[in-house]
């Protein structure tokens, strides 16, 4: 970590600034080679105007200001210096290439940022939550990983990792006195803390489900038979005509999608080919293309024609899900209209009659998804966002589950000990302390450039 790295933080394209990062020993060397008369070293934290200049040819580039700050109290805890540019394509990668030729190497994706976290300016957490904050899609997912980005992870299990500390201490302790048992009221103790802290890590094991669907944003796959309103309904939900309505059977083929929010969540609207007895061979395509998407779906939305007589037996049509289905009356506008019976293995999980054409009932239907996306999480508790911080927070409770066992069936205080030690250390690794090499830079390979 001895080079200085310099990479552009802004995205190249016409635009009224671009900025040149450099990070390391020699930032400010670089940073006088490229502005020569700057005041920026001897002014740290201040903005000063100056000139860039070409090293070698002494070709003016542009005009810039710049800013340079030492260690350790940067960004990415080395020495730092930012030349801010005008932001066109041409100037930038000139004002790059100087700082290349001045010394620096061009960084590599997430470099900045792996740098920062070697330096202990920030955890892993922290680090997800950066990418997390860029690529939001909704306010509140935005709002989420900002409250990461502080930090919000490692100190909302900070208590659990305390307590895990006294536990495997207290555990240990009665290591070195063999021959006695625990006394019966320090283990009842042991055991009701074991309990209270595997009770906590399971809440926020279970907040990924909503965490992971901020991120990534939820699936919601309308299916039903042909005709009966499945375009209807998508376009009413994404507010926009997207999919074509007809009523000759077997219009939709392909998968029309469309975005949205639901209270916050970002979430994709999948209108479905509908089933039918007999359709034809690309109609079929398109039905298996149905079928794989409602097994991905975070919800789905069986859609029934209830002004139309025939009962179906769902369970032929679609493949076994594992998502909750709400059973969606529609055309309640119809004077024949009823709540149809829907024989499923599981039933639905709700029953609601709407009329896609009218828009009646489409606000309840949107009240319903919501609580279903939601889940029971706590929005001010930790929510874990990355497949990475779930995996490792399922084997603290796992390690906890065990040892909570061992110490139920008075096995040895050395085999709880134990199992309490891997869940304390399954949350260390959370925040990355010791994390192996290649996790870390798995993390730092999915960064962008310049960050
Ligand atoms: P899909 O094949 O399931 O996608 O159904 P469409 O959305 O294309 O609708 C099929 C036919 O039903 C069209 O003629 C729609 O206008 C009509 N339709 C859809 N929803 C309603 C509704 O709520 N009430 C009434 N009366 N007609 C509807």
């Amino acid at each position: 970590m001895t080079d200085t790295i310099a990479a552009l933080a802004t995205r190249s394209g016409a635009a009224a600034i671009g900025i040149v990062r450099i990070s390391g020993p020699r930032a400010a060397d670089v940073l006088r080679r490229v502005v020569p008369k700057t005041r920026a070293v001897s002014r740290p934290r201040r903005i000063s105007f100056g000139r860039a200049h070409h090293p070698e040819s002494g070709t003016l580039i542009d005009e810039v200001v710049c800013v340079y700050a030492p260690a350790p109290h940067t960004a990415t805890g080395e020495d730092v210096a930012e030349i801010h540019g005008h932001g066109g394509t041409l100037v930038m990668r000139a004002l790059l290439d100087a700082t290349l030729l001045a010394g620096a190497r061009l960084a590599h994706p997430g470099e900045f940022s792996s740098r920062a976290f070697a330096h202990g300016r920030m955890d892993l957490t922290q680090a997800e939550a950066l990418m997390a904050l860029i690529g939001a899609r909704s306010d509140k997912a935005a709002r989420l990983a900002a409250r990461h980005l502080s930090g919000a992870v490692g100190q909302g299990l900070a208590d659990e990792y305390d307590a895990l500390t006294d536990i495997a201490a207290a555990l240990e302790a009665s290591l070195d006195f063999p021959d006695e048992d625990l006394p019966a009221p320090q283990a009842t103790q042991l055991r009701q803390r074991l309990a209270d802290t595997l009770g906590r890590l399971r809440t926020v094991r279970d907040s990924y489900q909503l965490g992971d669907r901020l991120m990534r944003g939820a699936a919601i796959v309308i299916c039903g038979k042909t005709n009966a309103g499945k375009s209807s309904l998508l376009n009413r939900l994404a507010r926009e005509d997207r999919a074509l309505v007809d009523e000759t059977p077997g219009t939709t083929r392909d998968i029309v999608t469309a975005s949205g929010e639901i209270d916050g969540i970002p979430v994709t609207y999948l209108d479905t080919a509908g089933f039918r007895a007999s359709p034809e061979r690309i109609e079929q395509r398109g039905i298996e293309k149905s079928q794989q998407a409602l097994q991905r779906a975070d919800v789905a939305l069986l859609v029934i024609d209830g002004a139309d007589d025939a009962v179906t037996n769902w369970q032929s049509y679609l493949p076994p899900l594992s998502c909750p289905v709400i059973a969606v009356h529609n055309k309640c506008d119809q004077p024949g209209f009823a709540v149809r019976p829907i024989s499923l293995p599981d039933g639905p999980s709700l029953s609601l009659s709407i009329s896609a054409l009218e828009g009646t009932g489409i606000g309840a239907l949107e009240a319903a998804l919501s609580r279903m996306l939601q889940g029971e999480t706590d929005a001010s508790s930790v929510i874990l966002t990355t497949a990475r911080q779930h995996q490792l927070v399922k084997e603290a409770a796992v390690a906890l589950e065990r040892g909570l066992a061992a110490l139920r069936s008075d096995m040895p205080a050395e085999l709880v000990a134990a199992d309490v030690r891997e869940a304390r250390e399954a949350l260390a690794e959370l925040w990355g302390r010791h994390a192996e090499g290649d996790v870390i830079d798995r993390i730092f390979s999915t960064f962008c450039l310049g960050k």
